[in-house]
C-alpha cells in the first residue's frame, strides 16, 4: 500500500493530499508504452522489408507459377500463329488464287484493334505487360481465324459456283466423232453455199447422216425448240447460264421441249436439212454475253489431241459452209 502524503495548504488552511506523483507515474507509463509501441512497429516495419512471411511467401510462389502458365500459353500461341500462318499462306496461294479470288492482304489478317484502348483496365499491375501482350495475341489470333473462316466461307461458295460453271460451259462436241460423215466447215469467213459470196459463216457445221444423235453440250435449259428463226430451221437454244447460250440448227426432230433442264450428254435432237440448209448437217453456234464466238476452243478434254488436231485443220479449211 502506498503511502499517502499530505500537505499544508496556506491558503485553505488545511492538508490536502499530495496526488501530483501519481499523475506523473502514469504520464511516465504512457510515454513508455507509446515508445515501446513504435518501436516494436519500427522493428515488424523493419522485418517485413527483408523477411517474409508464410502467406506471403504462398503468394509469391503463386504468382511465379502463374507467371509460367503465361509463358506456356505465350509458347502455345507462338504454335496456333504459325499453324494459323500456313492455313493463311496455303488460303492466298492456293485455293484463292484457284478460285479466282483476290487474296487478302497481310495487313487486313493481320489487323489489331483501333480507336480505344480496349486493355485499360488490366494496366497498373507489375505484371500488366505480361497480361496485355498475351491478351492482344489472343484476340489478334482470334480476328485472324474469323477472317480465315470467311475465307473459306467464300471459297465454299466459289468452288460450288465453279462447279456449275464447268458443267454448265459448252464444251463437248455435238455430234459424236463415229457419227460425222466429215467436218464441213468451221467458224470464220466461208463461201456461202446458195450465193457463192464469201460471208461469215458463225458456227461450226457437222456433216452427219439424217437422223445422227445431237447432244447437249453443257447443262442448262432448253429456252427455244421451234422453227421460227430465219435459215436456222428447226433448231434448239440451251441457256447454260454464266452467259453462254448454245444453238443446234437444220434439226430433222426435236427430243427436249422448251424450258426443258437438260443435262451435258443429254440427246436433244436429230440431224436434218431443215432450213437454210445445203445438205444434212448440224449447224452448232456458241453465244457469250450475245455475242458469237468460235465453238471450236471448247472442246477440250472431249476429244484426243489428235482428234483436236484433225478438227482444228478442217475447220480452219476456207471451203463452202453448208450453213
Ligand atoms: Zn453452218
Amino acid at each position: 500500500m502506498s503511502k499517502v502524503k499530505y500537505y499544508y495548504d496556506p491558503e485553505s488552511l488545511s492538508y490536502r493530499k499530495i496526488e501530483r506523483k501519481k499523475r506523473r507515474t502514469f504520464k511516465f507509463a504512457l510515454v513508455f508504452f507509446l515508445a515501446a509501441a513504435l518501436f516494436g512497429f519500427g522493428i515488424d516495419f523493419i522485418a517485413r522489408q527483408y523477411f517474409e512471411s508464410p502467406k506471403e511467401k504462398a503468394l509469391k510462389r503463386e504468382l511465379q507459377n502463374m507467371e509460367l502458365q503465361y509463358q506456356l500459353l505465350n509458347k502455345q500461341m507462338s504454335e496456333a500463329e504459325a499453324v494459323l500462318a500456313n492455313v493463311a499462306d496455303r488460303d492466298n496461294n492456293i485455293y484463292r488464287v484457284y478460285f479466282e479470288a483476290n487474296p487478302i492482304p497481310e495487313a487486313q489478317r493481320k489487323a489489331g484493334f483501333g480507336g480505344i484502348n480496349r486493355y485499360k483496365d488490366l494496366e497498373g499491375f507489375d505484371n500488366s505487360k505480361l497480361i496485355v501482350e498475351s491478351k492482344k495475341r489472343l484476340d489478334i489470333l482470334q480476328k485472324q481465324i474469323v477472317v480465315q473462316s470467311k475465307s473459306l466461307d467464300e471459297i465454299a461458295v466459289l468452288a460450288e459456283e465453279k462447279e456449275k460453271l464447268l458443267a454448265a460451259i459448252p464444251a463437248i462436241q455435238p455430234v459424236s466423232n463415229e457419227d460425222l460423215t466429215r467436218m464441213a466447215s468451221g467458224y470464220g469467213m466461208r463461201s456461202d453455199p446458195f450465193t457463192k459470196a464469201r460471208k461469215m459463216h458463225w458456227g461450226m457445221d457437222f456433216t452427219a447422216p439424217r437422223g445422227t444423235p445431237v447432244y447437249a453440250s453443257g447443262d442448262g435449259k432448253v429456252v427455244r425448240a421451234d422453227s421460227r428463226a430465219t435459215g436456222y430451221g428447226k433448231h434448239i437454244r440451251i441457256d447454260h447460264g454464266f452467259g453462254y447460250v448454245s444453238l443446234y440448227a437444220h434439226l430433222y426432230k426435236y427430243n427436249v421441249r422448251k424450258n426443258q433442264k437438260v443435262k451435258r450428254g443429254d440427246l436433244i435432237g436429230f440431224v436434218g436439212s431443215t432450213g437454210r440448209s445445203q445438205a444434212p448437217h448440224l449447224h452448232y453456234e456458241i453465244f457469250k454475253d450475245k455475242k458469237r464466238i468460235n465453238p471450236i476452243n471448247f472442246y477440250y478434254g472431249s476429244l484426243t489431241a489428235e482428234e483436236f488436231a484433225k478438227l482444228l485443220e478442217h475447220a480452219s479449211l476456207e471451203n463452202q459452209s453448208l450453213d
